[in-house]
């Protein structure tokens, strides 16, 4: 009997999954039980990992380590092929060459999950080809304070957006059905409450009741969890004194029992582990094992010692020997779903023809084109390239690819085997205004943002995982500043690439503050000064302050993180090639003492203000220009009594009243008059994007289940409660920009 004996049930591919699983179940030791689920660094030993511990899965593998693993694996006894996870959340993001995307927080102002959806399928069809299977994407974690250190990778502060958005990316990983050779595995996370953070800090303890959960934090995951994503992952969080590894309400009886998951939870890094040495509430690997064991883990991220721990544990009576088979039933099942079996898919050849191909990157600038927010104009823009005779591009984000890329890429640092992706694929703002003919284009960088010094608290967490650096910012350099200032002097217009940079955002990196650092404030200052028409294009992983001199300057577009193409889409914009269509998914902060400012706050509060400044966002959620104007009249629903198995339809005209075409994004809110509990002043229910020519209208139709206008009442149960409602169309979340329709449950 070998292995490779298709005589053997579990290697006969005509038979049922179910019936495969249960055959190599049984056959194999305890030993191989706990290994499979294990999942360790492949930057590691890598024999150690595969042939002593026998490991399930690895994570962060470099192209070569690919093929290494799995040559260790054929020689293991029953030759179970590897899982092979990696972060690819925007793009494929530790492979030389691959397309690099905006951020998810940069997709989400496109509002199109179609998109989303597309971006996430040329994605699979990347990450597929190298010999990877599991993306640990989606992020469906709701951003609730700027200041947290990973808010680029959300969708933004609204449950229904993340949801839509959630959706489609987790269509387009799995496509249409795991044994799909492009398909690969998605990753809803992470379940759930991490970003409830305290002051921004990143892992702390999310202070969230059930409730709470159920009312914002928990409906995107369901949704994809009935839709059939097949992994979930935990975040690092403790709720209520509890891990999220050993929470057995959410774990079991809410995503396994209410919402029928079937797939594979995963643990977060070292989740098991840190209960030991982080948040001391398990007095050694063995307990720790054994709590995450019995709580329903399936894989287990990145702690070795779990082989040992989980092992003694049985030794010890705290588990026994059969406690391990549903969690490695799910992952066999998982891979038997994927076909591992019969194609372990390792790198195909011909990766160039896969991989980083043109029609990737075509795809990537129609997504960074819809990523972009403007959210100031004095009618300066567009600006047209014959007109303008000199621009002064300046800042320092105006031509560095890198940074351009954000977190998650391949200079972002998670990855040993690559400092960056291929300069030439990669078109910054300098490029991308280079490319258009015929104005000049003078170029200074004018300031820099910060320099990195090690953590005196030592190199490494106990763990052994790197400490973050810390953040200098660096001081003002008046040559620096002098040359930026002559090159707007001498120019017609200036273009000021401001925000961000790696070290100020990422995991365990959170920031107290959110104002431009380093000499970014002062270059502001003194190009605005110049009296120069200024242009500030805010490249920043999320919401930043901006100084009070912007005011002054003639537009701000914000880009996030805009990949690789976004250049050339900034570009695009400012010189009116193509409109601005990108609505904010988040809103920005005047100060970040105002925390938190996402719009969908819980009524009753005294007064709506701070005694020193008001509690307004500078920018709200939904919000973002269009170089055209659009009028929004005559909201009328068409039934106005309704049951709660009704849907509600409304109409809207909306009008491009100006002169050039747009793409508006109609909103649709619900305000729930009197609630049992207290709610959510209003709620993002429906959105329609219509694409309208200069002059015309369009009677939009809105369709919304009854069903959706929820609120979870005090004993956690999601119900409609029959009465007054308000149905709210516009642009935006703002109150103002909003028409009001009303009507009745009954
Ligand atoms: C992050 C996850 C990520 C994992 C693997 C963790 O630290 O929280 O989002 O998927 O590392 O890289």
């Amino acid at each position: 009997m070998t292995p490779q004996d298709t005589t053997l049930p579990y290697r006969d591919a005509t038979l049922p999954i179910p019936q495969r699983v249960a055959d190599l179940l049984a056959r194999m030791t305890l030993e191989e039980k706990v290994g499979q689920m294990l999942q360790l660094d492949a930057r590691d030993d890598l024999e150690d990992h595969v042939l002593r511990r026998g490991v399930g899965s690895v994570l962060h593998t470099s192209p070569e380590r690919i093929v290494a693993a799995r040559e260790l694996t054929l020689r293991t006894r029953l030759q179970i092929p590897l899982i092979v996870g990696e972060d690819c959340i925007h793009g494929h993001s530790f492979w030389p060459g691959a397309t690099i995307y905006p951020t998810q927080l940069g997709m989400a102002a496109s509002w199109d999950a179609g998109l989303v959806e597309r971006v996430a399928r040329a994605t699979a069809v990347e990450v597929a080809a190298t010999g990877i299977h599991w993306t640990f994407s989606p992020v469906l974690c709701i951003a609730r304070d700027l200041r947290w250190g990973r808010v680029n990778e959300t969708f933004g502060e609204d449950p229904h957006l993340i949801g839509e958005l959630a959706s489609a990316m987790v269509r387009g990983y799995q496509g249409d059905g795991l044994d799909d050779p492009t398909a690969i595995l998605a990753t809803a996370k992470h379940l759930a409450g991490y970003s409830e953070t305290q002051g921004g800090r990143d892992a702390s303890e999310a202070d969230i009741s059930r409730r709470k959960l159920r009312s914002w934090f928990l409906p995107p995951f369901e949704r994809v969890a009935r839709e059939g994503c097949r992994s979930f992952m935990l975040g690092y969080q403790t709720t209520d004194g509890v891990p999220i590894t050993v929470n057995d309400w959410l774990l079991s009886d809410v995503l396994r029992g209410e919402w029928g998951y079937t797939g594979t939870l995963i643990t977060d890094w070292d989740n098991v582990g840190r209960m030991v040495w982080e948040q001391h509430v398990q007095p050694d690997i063995a307990h720790a094992a054994a709590a995450a064991v019995r709580a329903g883990n399936d894989m287990i991220m990145t702690t070795p010692t779990f082989f040992e721990g989980a092992l003694e544990a049985v030794a010890s009576g705290m588990l026994s020997d059969d406690a391990f088979d549903a969690a490695v039933a799910r992952i066999l099942t998982l891979k038997f779903e994927l076909g591992l079996f019969e194609d372990p898919r390792q790198p195909l050849g011909g990766l160039h023809a896969v991989v980083g191909t043109a029609e990737h990157a075509a795809l990537n600038l129609e997504v960074a084109r819809r990523s972009m927010v403007l959210l100031e104009n004095d009618g300066l823009l567009p600006l047209s390239p014959t007109e303008t005779r000199r621009i002064a591009v300046v800042g320092p984000l105006a031509d560095d690819a890198q940074e351009q890329l954000g977190d998650w890429a391949g200079g972002s640092g998670q990855a040993g085997w690559l400092d960056g992706q291929p300069r030439e694929m990669i078109t910054t703002v300098l490029d991308g205004l280079q490319g258009i003919a015929p104005w000049e284009v003078v170029h200074a960088r004018g300031a820099d943002i910060l320099d990195l010094e090690p953590d005196p608290a030592g190199a490494t967490w106990p763990d052994g995982q790197p400490r973050p650096p810390i953040v200098r910012p660096v001081p003002v350099d008046d040559a620096q500043l002098a040359e930026a200032v002559a090159a707007a002097k001498g120019s017609d217009a200036v273009i000021a690439v401001v925000g961000d940079a790696r070290g100020l955002y990422g995991e365990g990196r959170s920031t107290a503050t959110l104002e431009l650092i380093g000499g970014q404030v002062a270059l502001l200052d003194a190009l605005i000064a110049t009296g120069k028409p200024v242009v500030v294009v805010l490249m920043a992983s999320k919401p930043l302050v901006l100084p009070a001199s912007v005011s002054r300057a003639e537009a701000v577009l914000w880009v996030a993180n805009p990949g690789m193409q976004g250049g050339r889409a900034i570009a695009e914009l400012i010189t009116g090639a193509i409109e601005p269509t990108g609505r904010l998914p988040i809103s920005f902060a005047r100060h970040a003492g105002q925390q938190p400012t996402y719009y969908n706050q819980v009524r009753g509060q005294h007064g709506d203000r701070y005694a020193d400044l008001t509690q307004s966002p500078a920018w709200a959620f939904g919000e973002g220009r269009s170089y055209t104007t659009v009028a929004y009249d005559d909201l009328a629903i068409e039934n106005g009594e309704l049951t709660a198995s009704d849907t509600i339809v409304a109409h809207v005209t909306v009008t491009n009243t100006g002169a050039r075409p747009t793409i508006e994004t109609v909103q649709a809110y619900v305000r729930d008059a009197v609630t049992s509990v207290s709610w959510a002043d209003k709620e993002l229910k429906a959105y329609r994007q219509v694409a309208l020519a200069p002059g015309e209208s369009a009677r939009v139709r809105l369709e919304l289940p009854v069903a959706e206008c929820t609120i979870v009442d005090a004993a956690g149960a999601r119900i409609v409660e029959p009465g007054e409602f308000a149905l709210l169309v516009g642009p935006s979340s703002h109150e103002e920009a909003l028409l009001p329709a009303a009507f009745t449950v009954v």
